[in-house]
């Protein structure tokens, strides 16, 4: 098991060093011009599959690296080049990891790279969970899955809302419920295919930040996907299901569900986003203060300036340990006792969200301007306390760990 460091091996310098020059000079660059498209950035996430950043391999590597630190170390780098970008390079893996955290070996060897594609031919992937009536109170979910025992097939039918990528996936994967009376332990993941009929994008949303990325409905009719495509196949189902209805009828309240599996291995790295962005216009702020002048001095000589850059700065670093040690303890088996994983994203999201709106003060009327990067950066910074769990919910998450009570 690997110890804690805070020191980088050559290994993982190498490879932030590598992610950190893609950033620069590839995402950078295309970031004013992707957010005022609303498009997705395909040209760049060919770049990233050319160069190997957009894989299977690239983010499995990051995955199993023993230290814990490869995914909150690509997850900064990528960002702090540009959030919408960013994510509609890593948002295919929210769906993977989906799959990894629930399917067989075979799904995870048949769906995965059809999720990604290659160099010439780039897909993306869908994780569909949230719906118009259910985002925090995912229970409450309405698609529903229904088992064609004659034709060994699930017919799904529902509406899912905010799935980024959602209608333009090579592969989506659905949350549904399958016993609707057990709530969130009721639901199931299952695979959408490339082509199943009866699933089609409803609206696409037009955003207030991360524009780069494509968020959407997506509708389900009379979706019928084969067997196989449970993940974890029926048998693990039913005794999930079995063991949910047994503790049910006991009171108990533990068993895990799917989506929820999903949403704890990915939280670490929804803050290590936040601390990309945060750190990307902390550093516009800096080297803006030392160079701007008014009054006959840089603006920096102000205490009123330099200590909001010591602020910043600090709340930056004491995220990035944050999501450091939840990422460590993730990898490396230890139990989030004071659910130290929703810790990290919730501290994170809110220093992004504070750190960027301090930027555009920084700057200024500049700041204010879409001629400066800050004012992009504090739209993308406000998803980082609304997905993968509202920062409210985040709280809710740590209190009730804390305090062993259902707090509400
Ligand atoms: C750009 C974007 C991309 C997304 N991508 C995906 C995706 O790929 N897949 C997916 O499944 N989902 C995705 N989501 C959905 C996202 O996870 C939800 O928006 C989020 O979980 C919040 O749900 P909601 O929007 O329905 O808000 P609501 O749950 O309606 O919450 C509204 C407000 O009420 C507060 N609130 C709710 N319940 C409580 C409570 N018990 N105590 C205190 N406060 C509470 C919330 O914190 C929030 O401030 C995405 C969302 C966005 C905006």
């Amino acid at each position: 098991m690997a110890e804690f460091t805070l020191e980088l091996n050559d290994d993982q310098k190498q490879v932030r060093d590598w992610l950190h020059g893609f950033a620069e000079d590839v995402i950078r660059p295309a970031a004013a011009e992707w957010d005022e498209r609303e498009e997705t950035p395909w040209p760049v996430i060919q770049e990233a599959a050319k160069v190997g950043i957009y894989s299977l391999d690239f983010y499995a590597q990051q995955f199993f690296d023993p230290t814990g630190l490869g995914i909150p170390m690509a997850m900064e780098e990528l960002f702090w080049g540009d959030a919408g970008i960013a994510l509609s390079i890593v948002g295919t893996g929210l769906a993977a990891v989906g799959v990894l955290a629930n399917g067989t070996e075979e799904q995870i060897g048949t769906w995965i790279p059809q999720m990604y594609g290659d160099a010439d031919d780039v897909k993306v992937a869908a994780f569909c969970s949230s719906e118009p009536d259910a985002g925090s109170d995912v229970a409450s979910m309405r698609t529903r899955a229904v088992y064609d025992e004659a034709k060994d097939e699930w017919v799904l039918n529902g509406t899912k809302t905010w799935a980024t990528n959602g209608g333009i996936a090579n592969v989506h994967v659905v949350v549904a419920a399958v016993d609707a009376e057990l709530g969130s332990k009721g639901h199931a993941s299952f695979i959408v295919p490339p082509g199943t009929p009866g699933l089609s994008q409803g609206q696409k949303f037009k955003k207030h930040g991360i524009r780069a990325s494509h968020t959407a409905e997506v509708v389900l009719e009379d979706v019928r996907v084969p067997g196989h495509c449970l993940l974890g196949g029926k048998e693990k189902l039913d005794e999930r299901l079995a063991r949910a209805r047994e503790k049910a009828k006991a009171g108990g309240d533990r068993v895990k569900n799917a989506a929820m599996a999903t949403f704890e291995a990915s939280r670490p790295a929804v803050g290590a986003m936040a601390v990309g962005t945060a750190r990307a216009a902390y550093e516009v702020a800096l080297d803006y203060a030392r160079t701007r002048e008014q009054f006959g001095r840089p603006i920096i000589d102000n205490q009123g300036v330099a200590f909001q850059l010591a602020d910043m700065r600090t709340q930056i670093d004491a995220a990035r340990l944050l999501v450091w040690r939840a990422s460590w303890m993730a990898t490396t088996g230890k139990p989030f006792t004071s659910a130290e994983g929703s810790m990290s994203k919730l501290y994170a999201s809110e220093v992004a969200k504070k750190v960027t709106a301090q930027a555009i003060q920084i700057l200024g009327g500049n700041g204010y301007t879409r001629e400066y990067p800050v004012e992009r950066m504090h739209r993308d910074a406000a998803i980082y306390t609304i997905f993968e769990g509202t920062s409210e919910i985040q709280r809710l998450v740590i209190a009730r760990t804390l305090s062993g009570l259902p707090i509400r």
